[in-house]
């Protein structure tokens, strides 16, 4: 092929950082062709995006390199990942060790990991060197991108400045960070919150430090609450089993590496003095930056591209692998030709009111806590103090209250009148529009070992007749049903439900103990071909 002719590919996604990796894991294993961009060669060397949910290893499992990922990590595998919050600085009287997403272990197939993002992309990168639809090219930046009715076509720039390419694809997918190129060419406008903080970023050894908080029981960060700081965190999270610390914290919006004390700021936050030695210092902006669609015709935008906020709660990478599953399945279901139109606008429907409820609890929380250290003080009423104190420790019980579902999505059975959302209940109850929680089958392996690319019926009912009318109305409209029948008494009681519907993203888009009357009619809605009535 010569340079200037097009590359052809269904689906280019533009920006290799953890979103768009694992976008292109999830369409490479469809078998799907696709195209990465990414400007960097090189991994970033700093180690951000540390936590990853447990929900984000249920990807790593399905994306066949969940254990690689844990090999990777820095930490002792027996190191409890989670937080302690402190008052004033590490060295205060006054901390407590908030319930960490442990709290939720039990409704996810696969437990929490922490390592940093530079470790993930390592290993998604490797995972899509296996996968034959899947074409990377390292060193490129898009510059252009265009669209009519037919596809979108992509301009690309060698970093050696000289080489230029074409790509021509059905879609595209910005995946380019919180300064997308694909979001602005789009003409997709941001909406955001009312606040813009500096933030500092260090990453240093220290030795002092590890010796002190020794004091605390085992964590992996520490947040410090300081009246000074309106809400904002001093923050150290450990990096790895040999002393290397990474911090942020709030500054003054002219700070500078030359103008900005930060051995003083890191003193302040721990309260005692300690030798650091430091590896890396960056700055970056802390905001709420929601896109108004995360859809423009043939073009879609994804992770950091789509919505930037703090990092209070670890939720930015973690959502945005979420958008690359929900966004994956659906594009490769319209381009395996069994899915309609209104599958790809419930991306936008499912995605984006979790990323506002998200951002509105970040910075409802912000709040409290802004309003707590103004309201009370050890300094003006000790006692008074400690028993707010006590109130705020056994009231951050932030993951368990925090259950993102689609059930108002135009592709759920949910119950009428309902939104998508975060604020919910993790239960084992299997429930429209919920994740799945895990079970064990009576051959002993869990439901997850069970389930696959295609949507799968669950069915905990000897009744044949169901099944087969469920299996003649999927093979009658095309779309690949994986049928999963069990006996699993536990699991039956569990799930509460003879009949669970289960998409590609182990999200429920239907259950029932008897079929409705029109069943093509549940399918149909359930893959974007038509409307259906929930109530
Ligand atoms: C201090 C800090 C701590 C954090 N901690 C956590 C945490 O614990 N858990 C969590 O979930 N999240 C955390 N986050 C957030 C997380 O790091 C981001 O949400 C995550 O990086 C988003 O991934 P992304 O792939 O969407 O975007 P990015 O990581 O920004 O990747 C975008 C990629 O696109 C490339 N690119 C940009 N433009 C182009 C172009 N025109 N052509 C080609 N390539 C392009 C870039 O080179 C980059 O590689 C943290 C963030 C910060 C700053």
């Amino acid at each position: 092929m010569s340079q200037s002719e097009p590359m052809r590919t269904s689906i280019a996604v533009v920006g290799g950082g953890p979103v768009g990796l694992g976008l292109m894991v999830t369409l490479g294993k469809a078998g799907i062709p696709c195209v990465l961009l990414e400007r960097s060669r090189e991994l970033s060397a700093v180690p951000k995006g540390q936590n990853l949910t447990a929900r984000s290893l249920e990807h790593f499992y399905f994306w066949d390199c969940a254990d690689e990922l844990r090999a990777a990590r820095l930490l002792p595998a027996d190191l409890p990942i989670g937080g302690i919050t402190a008052y004033e600085s590490l060295a205060s009287q006054y901390w407590y060790a908030p319930a960490g997403r442990e709290a939720v272990a039990d409704f996810f197939y696969q437990r929490h990991e922490r390592l940093p993002q530079y470790l993930t992309e390592a290993v998604l990168r490797n995972r899509i060197g296996t996968l034959d639809s899947a074409v990377t090219m390292f060193g490129w930046s898009a510059t252009e991108i265009s669209q009519d009715d037919h596809g979108v076509r992509v301009t690309a720039q060698a970093d050696s400045g000289e080489d230029r390419r074409v790509i021509d694809a059905e879609y595209v997918v910005g995946c380019d960070g919180a300064r997308s190129t694909v979001r602005e060419q789009a003409d997709i406008t941001c909406s955001g919150a009312d606040f813009d903080q500096r933030m500092v970023l260090a990453v240093f050894r220290s030795a002092d430090l590890q010796a002190r908080l020794e004091r605390f029981p085992a964590r992996t960060t520490y947040r410090v609450l300081h009246p000074e700081l309106q809400g904002y965190w001093l923050f150290f999270g450990r990096v790895d089993a040999s002393e290397t610390w990474f911090f942020h914290a709030p500054v003054p919006k002219d700070a500078t590496s030359e103008n900005l004390d930060v051995p003083a700021l890191i003193e302040r936050a721990a309260g005692f003095s300690l030798a650091c030695d430091f590896q890396h210092l960056g700055f970056w902006d802390l905001r709420v930056d929601i896109a108004d669609t995360y859809r423009q015709g043939r073009v879609f935008i994804a992770g950091d591209a789509a919505h930037s906020h703090p990092p209070y709660g670890a939720y930015g990478l973690n959502t945005g692998l979420e958008d690359a599953v929900n966004l994956g399945w659906k594009l490769a279901a319209v381009l395996e030709g069994w899915a309609g139109p209104l599958l790809l606008d419930s991306y936008t429907d499912e995605r984006r009111p979790i990323v506002v409820e998200t951002g509105q609890a970040i910075t409802d929380g912000i709040e409290r806590d802004r309003v707590f250290l103004a309201r009370y003080s050890p300094r003006r009423d000790r006692s008074e103090f400690e028993r707010a104190w006590g109130g705020l420790s056994a009231g951050d019980t932030a993951p368990a209250s925090y259950e993102p579902h689609y059930e108002g999505s135009p592709v759920v059975w949910g119950p009428a009148g309902s939104a998508c959302g975060v604020h919910g209940r993790h239960m084992f109850a299997a429930r429209a529009g919920h994740h799945l929680a895990p079970a064990l089958l009576s051959g002993g392996s869990n439901i997850f070992e069970e389930l696959g690319r295609a949507h799968t019926l669950v069915v905990f009912t000897e009744d044949h007749q169901p099944v087969r009318q469920f299996r003649d109305a999927a093979r009658a409209l095309g779309i690949p049903l994986r049928v999963l029948a069990d006996t699993s008494d536990s699991a039956r009681a569990a799930y509460g439900s003879d009949y669970i519907l289960v998409r590609p993203d182990q999200y429920i888009a239907w259950t029932g103990d008897q079929l409705p009357a029109d069943v093509a009619a549940l399918l149909r809605k359930a893959v974007g071909s038509a409307h259906g009535d929930n109530s």
